[in-house]
């Protein structure tokens, strides 16, 4: 799509020009990058323009952080760096907790940013936003790069992508100061730079030894446990894993963005017994997961007394050993390590001990049996359980809708009582808790998969990217969005200690209703007092795919405070009351 310009060359000879602008769409296309999410501003202004009418997706949000987290769930959800698109210094900035966030995540993405001229930030003369952007930038992320001249646009933008997708996915930056993008250069070169990348994320295969050893040590398991984490559900390699997983017959358990890789009704499913397996398992199977905070580092409490044995599959072999010693580390993709150990299993496999598959199968039928009637309550105000009940039902009747979750109490007890049912369904605060994610991931959710996406939020946790109901409704997104509004931060219902008279800082104001933000901008609203409202809502809107929002109102004293990490929470003994 090179645009053909009259050159002004002393020569007089008509020359076929290309520019910055034009390379860089042509650089994006030609890798089958077709989608952007950013907040246009100087100096990008005119490209999301042209990107645009060159058949471009281009999604303009409300604050680059959103739009930052909209990219990097899309390359999440499919395995190609999702791309976001800033201004320089503040945009940039915004732009940065997203990246920071793909980095930590291992999700791919390329944070693209405009930036002022080198050579007056260099000398710190105080350009237009001035700042150096690559150097603030590279500690947050897998690789960062600047491109001074149109020609090495196509190679930039090649290392991004493969500096994204290779070995362990992460976030890229990818620095682009304002002269580039006007910059000329002759239309023939300029296509000939570009660069279409082979084989971006080559598949790493686990070496032999590798899987004999992780093999052995699984086959010498009382109590086998395999725990199936998000680069698992970032592999895409649902039928593999799923049949290795049934070859074993160990119970397994998923992490929370790993949830319906294989159904979570599936009779190996050990998620509603996840304190016993964790402490009574003698062998651990790790597949893209890591034993962060999240899985307690592998040891204390949490993992019980009993010895126990990790195996683990990473295509990232620095994570070996991170925590707890692994005996069985199995480095490549997941993809090829799961069919290399399904080739290694012979028709003899002996399937996971009868009394521990026997007794985990009790814990989890106890639990689940506890939790039923919890769920069907119909209390009004509505409390936790009773609302979520009914989402729980809405996802089982719907599975192939995305869930976003984020929030406090929502988010904990959401992600134990919705069942997923299918891989990549759900989506959330990942790796750091982060809040904020919510409406970023709803667009994303709803632009690369075409399927409706339900958003269960904490009021808390919807403010951080609450403006955005303007975007859902201005691309007319099928997105439901559910606040759980219990007035406030873990609860409504804190008072300030000292009487001034301003609320506690926990608190928001009472009564408030989340459903009028999305009238303001077409779309529907609804405030749902008891289950049985919220459930006509939801199906209404999941029926519609219109821009949705419900305020579902929650007793503002249900919820505890910091949810199910209260134990991370330092809290004062000494505190004035
Ligand atoms: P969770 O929070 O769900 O436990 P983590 O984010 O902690 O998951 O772990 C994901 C792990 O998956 C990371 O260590 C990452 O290196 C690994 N990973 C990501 N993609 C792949 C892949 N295609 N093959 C193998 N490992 C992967
Ligand atoms: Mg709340």
């Amino acid at each position: 799509m090179s645009a053909v310009v009259q050159s002004a060359a002393a020569t007089d000879v008509e020359e076929n020009l290309t520019d910055g602008f034009n390379l860089i769409i042509d650089a994006l296309k030609l890798n089958g990058l077709n989608t952007i999410y950013g907040v246009p501003g100087i100096p990008i202004t005119d490209f999301g323009r042209m990107a645009q009418a060159a058949g471009i997706r281009v999604l303009s949000f409300r604050h680059e952080q959103n739009a930052g987290y909209a990219a990097s769930i899309a390359g999440f959800l499919t395995k190609k760096p999702g791309v976001c698109l800033t201004v320089s210094a503040p945009g940039f900035l915004n732009g940065l907790t997203a990246l920071a966030h793909a980095t930590t995540n291992c999700f791919p993405m390329i944070l693209i940013s405009g930036s002022s001229e080198r050579e007056i930030v260099d000398l710190q003369q105080g350009d237009y936003e001035e700042m150096d952007q690559l150097a603030i930038a590279k500690p947050l992320c897998k690789a960062a790069f600047r491109v001074l001249h149109a020609a090495d646009i196509g190679i930039g933008l090649a290392r991004a992508i493969r500096a994204a997708v290779s070995g362990r996915p992460g976030g890229v930056y990818l620095d682009l100061p304002a002269k580039l993008f006007g910059q000329v250069m002759n239309a023939d070169a300029g296509k000939k730079s570009l660069v279409k990348v082979i084989d971006a994320a080559p598949a790493q295969i686990p070496s032999p030894d590798s899987i004999k050893r992780a093999l052995d040590v699984l086959k010498s398991a009382k109590k086998p446990l395999i725990i199936l984490g998000k680069g698992a559900a970032y592999a895409q390699a649902d039928d593999a894993l799923r049949a290795f997983v049934e070859k074993t017959g160990a119970p397994f358990l998923p992490m929370s963005m790993a949830k319906g890789i294989l159904p979570d009704t599936h009779p190996q499913c050990a998620g509603a017994a996840r304190s016993t397996v964790l402490k009574d398992s003698d062998v651990v199977m790790l597949i893209g997961a890591r034993l962060n905070w999240l899985l307690s580092h592998g040891k204390g409490k949490t993992w019980g007394d009993a010895p126990k044995k990790f195996i683990q599959i990473d295509i990232e072999p620095k994570e070996m050993d991170s925590n707890v010693e692994i005996v069985a580390p199995v480095v490549g993709d997941i993809g090829s390590c799961v069919s290399a150990l399904l080739n290694g299993m012979d028709a003899k496999w002996p399937a996971a001990p009868a009394d521990w598959v026997g007794a985990v199968k009790t814990k989890r039928d106890d639990n689940v049996a506890k939790m039923a009637p919890k769920l069907m309550n119909n209390n009004v105000p509505m409390d936790y359980h009773g609302a979520l009940g009914v989402l729980r039902t809405i996802v089982k009747e719907r599975p192939d809708a995305i869930l976003v979750n984020e929030g406090a109490n929502t988010l904990d007890l959401a992600r134990g009582i919705i069942d997923m049912y299918q891989p990549r369904k759900r989506i959330d605060v990942g790796t750091w808790g982060i809040m904020g994610i919510g409406m970023g991931y709803a667009i994303a959710a709803a632009i690369e998969t075409g399927k409706p996406v339900l958003c269960v939020e904490g009021d808390s946790a919807f403010g951080f990217s609450g403006m955005e109901v303007e975007t859902i409704c201005r691309y007319k997104l099928p997105v439901c969005i559910v606040i759980f509004n219990n007035d406030g931060i873990y609860r409504g219902t804190d008072v300030n200690a000292s009487g001034s008279g301003d609320p506690a800082p926990t608190v928001f104001v009472k009564g408030a209703r989340y459903d009028k933000m999305m009238e303001a901008f077409g779309g529907v609203g609804v405030n749902a007092t008891s289950p049985d409202e919220l459930k006509r809502a939801v199906n209404a809107a999941m029926d519609s795919g219109k821009p949705t929002l419900i305020n579902a109102v929650l007793d503002p004293a249900a919820g505890s405070e910091s949810g199910r990490i209260g134990n991370l929470n330092p809290q004062s003994k000494l505190k004035k009351k």
